[in-house]
């Protein structure tokens, strides 16, 4: 019997097939990378994970586990590999408003939970642009961040349980919805991040937040980027901590942004380096209500906690929302990013984090290091400025791979100087494996091998992916 024909036998024939190098299954989001599966097969529940799971075991198969394919770091490639889609497993169990909690297997799309959970008044407040199709799964196994984790943290933080199938196809069963569990070592806390190189997340119980009534969004001009984080500590302690977005977009990438959405509407009067889109949300009935002028309370607040940062010469300019169309056009300008930074090659991205009060000395270094190494590289950045989190991507003008390695080394060496991390949020992948070998402490290095040995002695569960060989 081959191996497809025991695959039809656990999930059904219409469940396994053969996928094309490039097509749905067989290349990144990106098309960085582009592979031929040996076969995708697509479970329907978490007994036919693990019984797909043991069978790749039995025969020294590699497997890849797949969610909605909007990684950014290559960690879906599966050349010769049995894909293990996750789709089929979107049921979303439970909402339960009392605790403010949801059940959830992991090929549920992000949008769906926030559709579902606003039924109850509440929000999972993670939110990023391939919103409508990343999955829960995917999202806990690359540990996704986004723009609002200055307020309610990253996918870690907001994960309470977890189902997983190990690399044995032995099923672990974590589903706590408690918040306080200190019984032994967090295996929980081992699996998110871990890209599927550990097991496969199959469901998990997920924080709530009640839902804001209103919300106060503007682009902003500040004199600086040091100007911008006091802005950023003024609003929090105006509003009691209401910032869930503090966004950087600066000229560099408005300029491509405007070239390639040319009916966009410019916000100012001139162009200015530094702009940030921050929005307050509140559930603060005072705050929620509508004044005389038919505007709401918090959007006056805003209003004028910048006209007092105007006087005082920190901010140049200001655009407030008035309505929810002029909110969404902010959002579309930053959710744009990664469509204008995969709009041109070579592209080389740089995902790193930095100490807030460190982000103005990277910006400043950067660019004048980068542009010695390769006149009239191009810089598209943009940053979840909140969280330090700065995806500094550019456009080099040489082809030469070598040097693209350089660029990064050099945005690794300027950013570990400033004591910060060369991964953010999108993870390891293959495409930060150089990164892992020369930046990651060794002796953390020797544990992780450590635990991925104990775990999959195989290696079979997502090969070559986080670990440098
Ligand atoms: C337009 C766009 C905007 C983005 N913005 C952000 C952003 O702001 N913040 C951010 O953090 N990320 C962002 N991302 C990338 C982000 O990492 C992914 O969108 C998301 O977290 C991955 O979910 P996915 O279901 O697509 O996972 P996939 O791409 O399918 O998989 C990602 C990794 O997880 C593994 N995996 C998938 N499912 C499972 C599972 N159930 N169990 C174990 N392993 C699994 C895969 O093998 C792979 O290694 C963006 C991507 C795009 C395309």
């Amino acid at each position: 019997m081959t191996v497809l024909n025991k695959l039809y036998d656990i999930v059904g024939e219409n469940h396994v097939f053969e996928e094309q190098e490039g097509g749905k299954y067989g290349a990144d989001w990106t098309h960085s990378y582009v592979f031929k599966p040996l076969a995708v097969v697509r479970p329907a529940d978490t007994l036919e994970v693990s019984e797909v799971v043991k069978l790749a075991n039995e025969e020294k198969i590699a497997i890849v586990p797949m969610g909605g394919n909007t990684g950014l770091a290559g960690g879906t490639h599966a050349q010769g590999a049995l894909v293990i889609s996750l789709e089929r497993l979107n049921a979303i169990r439970e909402i339960r408003k009392s605790s403010q909690i949801a059940v959830v297997e992991a090929g549920v799309v992000l949008d769906s939970l926030h559709t579902a959970v606003d039924d109850h008044d509440l929000i999972f407040p993670m939110t990023f642009g391939a919103r409508g199709s990343a999955m829960l799964g995917g999202m806990l196994s690359t540990n996704a961040g986004g723009s609002s984790v200055l307020r309610y943290g990253n996918t870690r933080d907001l994960c309470l349980g977890l189902e997983v199938v190990l690399p044995s196809g032995d099923i672990m069963n974590l589903m706590s919805e408690l918040h306080k569990d200190n019984s032994g070592y967090d295996l929980r806390h081992l699996m998110i991040g871990a890209e599927g190189t550990l097991g496969i997340i199959t469901a998990a119980v997920l924080k709530l937040q009640p839902k804001p009534n209103a919300y106060a969004t503007a682009t902003v001009a500040t004199r600086s980027l040091d100007e911008a984080l006091l802005l950023l500590n003024s609003l929090q302690m105006a509003t009691g901590g209401a910032v869930q977005a503090f966004e950087y977009m600066p000229d560099t990438y408005l300029e491509k942004y405007f070239k390639i959405f040319p009916t966009a509407r410019q916000l100012f009067s001139r162009n200015y380096q530094h702009n940030i889109m921050v929005e307050l949300g509140t559930t603060v009935k005072e705050l929620c209500e509508m004044s005389p002028d038919g505007k709401i309370q918090l959007v006056h607040r805003l209003e004028s906690i910048l006209e007092q940062e105007f006087e005082v010469g920190r901010i140049l300019e200001a655009v407030v929302a008035q309505n929810l169309a002029q909110r969404n056009e902010m959002w579309e300008r930053r959710e744009a990013a990664a469509e204008v930074t995969v709009s041109q090659k070579p592209l080389v991205n740089n995902d790193v984090a930095l100490p807030l009060d460190k982000v103005s000395e990277f910006f400043q270094t950067v660019g004048d290091q980068l542009e010695a190494l390769d006149p009239g590289i191009e810089p598209v950045c943009v940053a979840h400025l909140g969280d330090g989190n700065i995806h500094y991507a550019v456009w080099p003008k040489s082809q030469n791979p070598a040097l693209h390695d350089k660029i990064v080394e050099t945005v690794e060496e300027i950013v570990l100087s400033l004591g910060g991390s060369f991964s953010a949020e999108h993870g390891i992948g293959i495409t930060k494996l150089p990164s892992m070998e020369r930046r990651k402490n060794p002796v953390a290095m020797v544990v992780m091998r450590q635990i991925k040995a104990a775990l999959d002695p195989n290696n079979l569960m997502n090969p070559g992916k986080v670990i440098p060989k």
